[in-house]
């Protein structure tokens, strides 16, 4: 089945019978992933090097980032973020107004938190902060510059959180596993912090090259963005938020000819494209769950910058003077007049007398930290309504390009890969590396799946943009 019959089914459940049988599968010049566990993609080499990430399946982050999920308002972002009792105070990316789902957002987020904790407490006092991402470490450096002794209390044995840093000597610079792009617009010196903190960044631009499944380099039409921005206009104008599948359906704006062009490519597929490369990639949520009244505006194409030197590098000078508890687990919080306590999940426990709590939205979902007396209506409202997304990374180094394009940022349309996203990093970088990207429903089924399999996937995915032979074709020649 085309990936275009799949995506345009979950649109319209009842198209969806009508649409597979209306488009056979394109012919695949190798096995398909699903058909068998180890296949062996014979026009990809194999990588000499891997790395996936899988943050759905991590128990400490339990997806990506935050999305606004149908029903869901940004003032629940903002209720999730108000202190209790001038007790508990909270922040992370989830709590962010202006940048949800960021790393600037996190880090806006952790500073507006230690500024609540130097109203509500006495110079000196002990403040434990939950969580040793961007947003915790920030808000620990402002506690202890402002004099007060602060502990962190981290679940992991390294600090970085979503931010994912693999420094190795396998691999010819640092690779992150989580966030890596820096956005320069908005009220955000990030870009800036990074250049002062000797951290290499790069321009990033979001015009992709396109291909088809068959490698034809092909001019992305804006049918699909249409299509997308009339089902968001008709779903402002309805009485209450829908999501994204049921806009597109309801409006009419995903009944799109499925007629392929002579590119191969139909009308459809550019909205699968639209789906895939934007919606997906920016808010990791599954369409039928993502508002429409509120999903974001994606990303100008020209506003970001790709971290080379190492985006852990921004922590340096943040636990100087703190104290770090690593690998250790908060499962309970007790709060109340006198301070709060926190229960580990080693069985110890830690006082303190006002607590920051900055574990990801995901984790909060799962209740495994117990809090006593319960959150407020409101948290708890704001941790069920708002969405968990997923994006997945799959970086490969390879021995030498297989490939045949410059560009730094490569997609597919139409076909049925799993990986519609891919960075190359040999004109950042020099070295033949690849980052490939899934999100939403894809990055869910496929994280459940081996390192074999993912690989498979991945390699399958990359077919469009392996240079042909000299043989067949005279130019352009294989690098
Ligand atoms: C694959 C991926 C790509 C991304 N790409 C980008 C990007 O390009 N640009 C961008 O700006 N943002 C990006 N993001 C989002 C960005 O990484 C996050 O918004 C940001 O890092 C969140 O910081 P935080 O401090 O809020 O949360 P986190 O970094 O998740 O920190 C929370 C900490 O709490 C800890 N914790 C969890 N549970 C417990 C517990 N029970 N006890 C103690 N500690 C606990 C966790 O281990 C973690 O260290 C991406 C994220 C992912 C996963």
């Amino acid at each position: 089945m085309k990936r275009r019959t799949f995506l345009i089914g979950s649109v319209s459940g009842l198209s969806l019978v009508a649409l597979t049988a209306c488009v056979p599968p394109s012919p695949r010049p190798t096995a398909s992933v699903s058909t068998s566990p180890t296949p062996t993609p014979s026009l990809v080499p194999r990588p000499e090097n891997l790395r996936r990430s899988s943050w759905s399946a991590d128990p400490f982050a339990r997806g990506s980032h935050s999305f606004p999920a149908v029903g869901a308002t940004p003032e629940q972002r903002e209720a999730l973020g108000q202190p209790v009792d001038g007790r508990l105070f909270f922040a992370g990316e989830a709590t962010s107004i202006d940048a949800p789902g960021t790393v600037q957002g996190a880090r806006a987020s952790g500073a507006r938190s230690a500024r609540e904790v130097i109203v509500a407490a006495v110079t000196g006092e002990r403040i434990a902060v939950i969580g040793a991402g961007i947003a915790g470490l920030t808000a620990a450096r402002a506690l202890k510059d402002a004099g007060f002794d602060v502990v962190v209390v981290e679940a992991r044995d390294r600090i970085g959180g979503r931010i994912d840093t693999v420094t190795d000597k396998k691999w010819p610079f640092p690779i992150e596993l989580g966030a890596s792009v820096v956005r320069t617009s908005g009220d955000t010196t990030l870009d800036e912090d990074l250049t002062g903190l000797g951290i290499a960044t790069a321009p990033f631009s979001r015009r992709s090259e396109t291909r088809t499944s068959d490698g034809l380099v092909v001019p992305v039409p804006d049918t699909g963005a249409k299509a997308v921005d009339a089902a968001l206009a008709w779903a402002a104008d309805q009485p209450a938020d829908v999501s994204v599948a049921k806009a597109l359906d309801d409006s009419g704006a995903s009944k799109l000819s499925t007629t392929d062009a002579d590119t191969g490519v139909s009308d459809a597929d550019w909205l699968d494209f639209e789906i895939v490369t934007v919606l997906d990639v920016n808010t990791g949520a599954p369409l039928d769950g993502q508002s429409a009244w509120y999903t974001p505006a994606a990303p100008g194409p020209d506003e970001d910058r790709l971290v080379l030197g190492g985006f852990a590098g921004l922590f340096e000078g943040l636990l100087e003077g703190v104290d770090l508890l690593g690998s250790s687990v908060v499962t309970k919080i007790a709060y109340g007049e006198s301070g709060a306590s926190l229960r580990l999940g080693n069985g110890e426990s830690l006082g303190a007398d006002r607590v920051i709590v900055t574990v990801p939205l995901g984790v909060l979902k799962t209740k495994v930290m117990e809090f006593d007396p319960p959150l407020p209506f409101a948290h708890r409202g704001a941790i069920a309504a708002l969405g968990m997304g997923t994006v997945d990374k799959i970086w490969l180094q390879f021995a030498e390009p297989f490939w045949d394009t410059d560009a730094p940022l490569w997609t597919t349309v139409g076909g049925d890969s799993d990986f519609r996203t891919w960075i190359n990093m040999v004109p950042l970088t020099g070295e033949p590396v690849l980052v490939g990207l899934v999100a939403a429903e894809t990055a869910l089924r496929l994280a459940k799946v081996d390192d074999d399999e993912f690989l498979a996937a991945a390699l399958a995915s990359l077919e469009p943009f392996v240079a042909p032979p000299a043989t067949a074709t005279p130019t352009p020649a294989p690098k």
